[in-house]
């Protein structure tokens, strides 16, 4: 990567969406900010352009806040362009090797986590479309865990990921799925089902987030609501059927 520094006090958005313009679909850290609410504000108005001419024109980019050990790193792509790039997932599930937390030898095992794509240091994705199987030999046994490479170069040991996934992780603003073409149905249960054809495995957070940028908020917090109350296992095409559900229309900001 070349030099430029995110560790200073105004972010240099010119050069970071210069950057990943070279690179359509290549995630780059923009800036670090000391709160987190202010990544996640700006995270929100990078796809929209809002107040942010580097990154126009409105759908040019896409963005997500997350954590970093010094702050909340802000990360942008570019992906303007006829060919969707692929959607980051917010969680992925790796198999590790685990050999029990008892005093004494209790037995090697095998578990399966999900923990975030994010990675736990500097917030850039992780290396979740490199996973690989590991197979090793132990004792007369064989056995198999997950590798994977992050692009940051930090790697993940398997006790860190293990205690990741043991702790309530923070909410992360997801990467908003790439705004599809006007569908005829252009409601908000219509745009989801727009996108999610398009983007297979589509979650319902993305769902969401897309009709935050579309002018949905309520909408939108409905979806969230509803998340919650499923603890987060909700596809898109599941948010849409809840909007359709809808006894009546939700008043566009009319509800408190
Ligand atoms: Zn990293």
């Amino acid at each position: 990567m070349k030099s430029r520094s995110v560790y200073r006090a105004h972010p240099d958005h010119a050069s970071a969406a210069a950057l990943a313009r070279e690179e359509r679909g290549h995630w780059v850290m923009a800036a670090l900010y000391p709160s987190s609410s202010s990544a996640k504000t700006v995270a929100r108005r990078v796809p929209i352009a809002e107040m942010m001419p580097a990154y126009e024109p409105a759908g040019a980019y896409e963005a997500y806040a997350a954590r970093h050990t010094d702050g909340t790193a802000l990360w942008v792509r570019y992906v303007a362009g006829d060919e969707p790039v692929p959607v980051l997932p917010d969680r992925m599930s790796v198999r590790i090797r685990h050999d029990g937390d008892g005093p004494g030898y209790s037995g090697i095992g095998i578990i399966t986590l999900t923990v975030s794509t994010r990675c736990s240091q500097c917030g850039g994705p992780r290396g979740f479309d490199t996973v690989i199987p590991h197979r090793f030999h132990h004792d007369g046994d064989w056995y198999v865990a997950d590798r994977w490479a992050n692009k940051c170069g930090h790697v993940d040991m398997y006790d860190a990921v293990l205690a990741e996934s043991r702790e309530v992780l923070l909410p992360l603003v997801p990467a908003p799925v790439p705004l599809p073409s006007p569908p005829a149905d252009d409601s908000p249960a219509g745009l989801i089902l727009a996108a999610a054809k398009l983007w297979r495995g589509m979650h319902a957070t993305q769902a969401a987030q897309m009709l935050d940028v579309r002018g949905h908020g309520e909408y939108a917090e409905r979806i969230r609501a509803e998340l919650r109350s499923r603890n987060g296992h909700m596809s898109a095409k599941q948010a849409a059927d809840l909007l359709h559900a809808l006894p009546s229309p939700v008043a566009e900001g009319g509800v408190q």
